[in-house]
Formats: C-alpha cells, sequence, structure tokens
C-alpha cells in the first residue's frame, strides 16, 4: 500500500531495491521537487520495502521538458538505428533478468518464476519491436494523375505520456516503451505507485543500452498527483494508459479536451465457458490458471465460470477441490485486499454462496485465498464490476446460446473462452461473443508480442497494444507525393 512516509516498522529492503525509488529526468535521479516521499509496502507480509518520490505537475513539467528536448535528435535517427538499440536493451534486460525479476517480486508479491516469465516477455516485446527496425514498411499507392508515385510513411508523434498499472510491471512497461521510442517519440512513464522500482530499473537500464538522456523519463508518484499532471500537460501529445475503466474514462475526457491522442487499455470480466462436451480435466486446470495465476490480477483473468447444466455438479467439485489445493498469493495491497472481501461479502448477503476462500488468509501479508463464488445473479453487483484479484464466479447455463448471451452481459470485452469438442460451437462462439481475443479450449489469456491486443466496450478504446499494431498507436501516417515529369527526363 502506499501512503505518506510513516515509518512503521524498519526492515532492510532486499538489496535489490534501494531504499529511495526517485524520478529520472534527462538520464539523471531526482527527487520530487517538493521534498516529498511515499511509502511501498512488500504485498507478501505488509512491511516497509522502500519509498518513491511522491511527484507533482513541477516533477512532470520538467520531465517533458526533457523530453521534448530530446525528441529531435533521437527522430532524426534512422528507424534501423534505433531499432539496434532497442535490441540492446532487450539484451541487458534478458542478462540482468534475475535482477530484474527478483524488483518484481518484492514489489509485487508474486512468485519468483512468475517474475522470470514476466521478465522475459518484455525481453520478447523488445526484440520483436527491434526487429520493425529493417520492417517498418509503408505502402505505395496510386493515384489518378499520370506520373505520380505516391507512399505512406511513419512519423512520430513527439512526447508520449506512457502510464502503466501494476499488475505486469516489466510487461505494462515495455508494451507501451518500446513501440513508443522505436517510433521517434520521446515519452515520460508514470508507472504506478505500487511498482516504482521495476520502472526505474527499466529506464535505467535503456540509458545504459544506449537510448539517449531525456528520450524515456520515469516520474514516480500518485495517480491524481504526477499521473493526472501529465494527462494534463500541453506538451504531451499521446497518452497511453493501462489502467481500470474509471481512471480510463477521466483520462479520455481529459485529454480529449485539448484533442490528445488517447490509447486505452482498461479492465475485463472475462468469462470461460465449459459446454457439456468439454474435456473436463483441461477444462479445469485452465480455469484454475485462468482464475487465480498471478493472483487473478490479469486484465484477462477469468473472473466468469460459465458451465453447462449436466456438466455443472462435476465441473465445481473439480474445481473447488483443486482451488483449495491452491497457495493463496498475495495482492497488491491492503486497500485492494478489503475492496475484494467486501464485494465477496456483499454479495455473500444478497444470496450468493461462497464455494472457496473469501476470507482473508492468517498470513501477514495481503494474502486471499482463491475464491469461488457460486448463485450471484448475473444482474448483480459482483457480475459486472472488475475485482482485480483471485474470485472467480460460477453461473449454471443449458445452452451456447445462453452461455454467449451471459457472456455478452457485461460492460467488459477483453478476453473469453470456450470450451468444447465441437467446431461448430467453437466457431459460432468466436462469432458472436464480444470480446477482443478469444480462446477455444484454452485460458482466458492475453497475447504474445506479435499479437495485437486489446478489447472491445470497456475494456478499451480500440487500440491494439503490441503486434505491429502496436506501431499505429504511436505514430501518424504521412502521405507524400512525388510528381516527375517526363519532359524534364
Ligand atoms: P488504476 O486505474 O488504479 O491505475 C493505473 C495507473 O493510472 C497507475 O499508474 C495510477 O497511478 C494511474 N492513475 C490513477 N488515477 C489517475 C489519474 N487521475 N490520472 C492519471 N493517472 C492516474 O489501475 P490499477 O489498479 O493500477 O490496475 C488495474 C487495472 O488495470 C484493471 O482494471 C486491469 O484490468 C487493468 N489492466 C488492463 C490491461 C490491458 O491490457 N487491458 C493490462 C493490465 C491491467
Amino acid at each position: 500500500m502506499c501512503q505518506l512516509v510513516h515509518r512503521r516498522r524498519a526492515v532492510r529492503s532486499p538489496e535489490v531495491i534501494r531504499e529511495e525509488i526517485p524520478n529520472l529526468i534527462a538520464g539523471g535521479r531526482a527527487p520530487a521537487e517538493s521534498g516529498q516521499w511515499l511509502e511501498k509496502l512488500r504485498p507478501a507480509d505488509a512491511m516497509h520495502l522502500c519509498q518513491l518520490a511522491r511527484s507533482n505537475a513541477q516533477d512532470v513539467d520538467a520531465a517533458v521538458a526533457a523530453a521534448r528536448a530530446a525528441q529531435p535528435a533521437w527522430a532524426e535517427r534512422t528507424p534501423v538505428e534505433r531499432g539496434e538499440i532497442l535490441r540492446a536493451l532487450a539484451l541487458l534486460l534478458s542478462e540482468r533478468r534475475g535482477e530484474a525479476s527478483e524488483i518484481v517480486a518484492a514489489e509485487t508479491g508474486k512468485p519468483i518464476e512468475l517474475a522470470l516469465g514476466e521478465t522475459d516477455a518484455a525481453v520478447e516485446m523488445g526484440h520483436f519491436v527491434a526487429g520493425e527496425g529493417r520492417r517498418s514498411y509503408g505502402r505505395t499507392l496510386t493515384a489518378s494523375m499520370k506520373h505520380r508515385t505516391v507512399l505512406t510513411v511513419r512519423q512520430p508523434l513527439g512526447v508520449a505520456g506512457l502510464i502503466t498499472s501494476f499488475n505486469t510491471p516489466l510487461p505494462n512497461i515495455a508494451w507501451k516503451a518500446f513501440p513508443a521510442v522505436f517510433c521517434g517519440n520521446a515519452a515520460v512513464v508514470k508507472p504506478s505507485e505500487e511498482v516504482p522500482a521495476s520502472a526505474l530499473f527499466f529506464a535505467e537500464l535503456a540509458l545504459e543500452a544506449g537510448v539517449p538522456a531525456g528520450v524515456l523519463n520515469v516520474v514516480q508518484g500518485l495517480g491524481a498527483e504526477a499521473g493526472a499532471a501529465l494527462v494534463e500537460h500541453e506538451d504531451v501529445e499521446l497518452v497511453s494508459f493501462t489502467g481500470s475503466a474509471a481512471t480510463g474514462r477521466w483520462i479520455n475526457e481529459r485529454a480529449g479536451r485539448r484533442l490528445a491522442k488517447v490509447c486505452l487499455e482498461l479492465g475485463g470480466k472475462n468469462a470461460l465457458v465449459v459446454c457439456d462436451d468439454a474435456d473436463l480435466p483441461n477444462a479445469v486446470r485452465w480455469a484454475l490458471a485462468s482464475a487465480f495465476s498471478n493472483a487473478g490480477q490479469r486484465c484477462a483473468a477469468a473472473s466468469r465460470v460459465v458451465v453447462f447444466d449436466d456438466v455443472y455438479d462435476a465441473f465445481r467439485e473439480q474445481f473447488v477441490e483443486e482451488a483449495n489445493a491452491l497457495e493463496p498469493e498475495p495482492v497488491i495491497s491492503e486497500a485492494a485486499l478489503e475492496r475484494m472481501l467486501d464485494a465477496v461479502a456483499r454479495a455473500a448477503a444478497r444470496g450468493a454462496t461462497i464455494l472457496a476462500g473469501g476470507e482473508r488468509s492468517d498470513s501477514s501479508g495481503f494474502q486471499l485465498a482463491p475464491t469461488i463464488v457460486e448463485g450471484a445473479s448475473p444482474h448483480d453487483e459482483i457480475s459486472h464490476t472488475e475485482l482485480f484479484g483471485p474470485v472467480t464466479l460460477l453461473y449454471r447455463v443449458s445452452s451456447l446460446d445462453d452461455a454467449i448471451a451471459l457472456v455478452n452481459d457485461s460492460p467488459y470485452g477483453l478476453t473469453a473462452a470456450v470450451h468444447t469438442a465441437s467446431l461448430h460451437r467453437a466457431m459460432r462462439f468466436a462469432e458472436k461473443a464480444q470480446a477482443g481475443v478469444i480462446v477455444v479450449n484454452g485460458g482466458t489469456h492475453g497475447s504474445e508480442p506479435h499479437m495485437g491486443f486489446g478489447g472491445v466496450k470497456d475494456s478499451g478504446t480500440g487500440w491494439r497494444e503490441a503486434g505491429i499494431e502496436a506501431l499505429d498507436v504511436y505514430s501518424d501516417w504521412k502521405i507524400v507525393t512525388l510528381i516527375a515529369d517526363p519532359a524534364l527526363a
């Protein structure tokens, strides 16, 4: 949890994380101008981990000015050169994956194996984007008039404000910073106040890899202070945001007033459907992984599991038994844990049944046991609200059409999965489910670096992160017409 520093317990931080996590502006570490710090607690045991700069509009001004100053020279480099520097960053991150992952594990409380996998995913994003240096194609177009050649070329936007969530700190930054910087922009990252150290680590590694000072800056602090100042800054041409729909809505309104480009990657209430012809052990395995990995703190988490009547009891028995056998993992903060417990208690008070979990575990951190709730109405608040934790709802349906209707009865539309042996059912589901990602016989998982990822409805505003689609977020297309006069040849 982040709050003003009050040092409840003096505990030595793990060596990978320094006591003070400052901003990184124009290549130099800088505390907040105000001199204030926020405390960051370790989710695993609620002990003091470190303190981060509590930045405000003044610090954001300095970071945006540094980005503005560095951007033109960076944009002058060829895409091949920029790609090579980003490849060097990816290689450096790969070399230092152990250190990077220890920082992530300490800040988030996730197991080191998970953190290592995420670091590798950030590295892969770097390699994919670096390859665009030699593959960043435009088009040649025909023209109605003679002797004209028309080309499309990408151009950078200028300064990008990159605001990220806490859940997978390195991939969240990598998915934005690699394409933003590759396209010739300079950027100011405002990481989640819950994961300041991994953002600083990434940006300092970028410096070491040869990204010029000022091209990738970091401003630490609270969303309402540092984040809002970045969104409202006149010199920020693009705001790219990953976080909750509520914050995204505010950002869209505020940045929209000054007609800035805004890319929003928001939440989900993703459903995994189990048909009566499904391979049940496989469906249970994927439902567990989708609902509970990373303590359910995944935008693509399966927070709804929709099961056909005929196999409902058998599925439920196995699902609950295996969920009870999982080790509780911490969620990011005390506030997040309280919010989840309250939501589950309110659903229970309205008649839902808690089949597993639902209570704070007796460890000293922010652990919540995998929680399964049955019998909540599809219209209940808990059915429509993203909890972003290890809580999933079980529903019973009698047909594929009912399942699809339930899947689509949500403000969100990020990912969805169906388990069936029938090609016809799978194709019907893929066609009708309202989501940006559909998986057949697997989990409601996310994406790989070469696959554009994003959702519909309240899950986003239509942009796709990762894939070559990400380049469309961070660049504008320019049309260039060349007129050659044969008489002058
Ligand atoms: P959040 O919206 O609380 O915060 C996200 C970021 O926005 C943080 O850096 C925060 O400091 C900042 N912020 C908060 N208020 C702000 C404001 N007024 N102006 C500017 N910045 C502000 O979300 P969170 O709790 O960090 O993350 C969880 C959410 O992120 C979930 O909804 C999850 O589904 C979503 N998410 C989406 C994706 C995706 O790709 N679609 C990926 C990961 C997480």
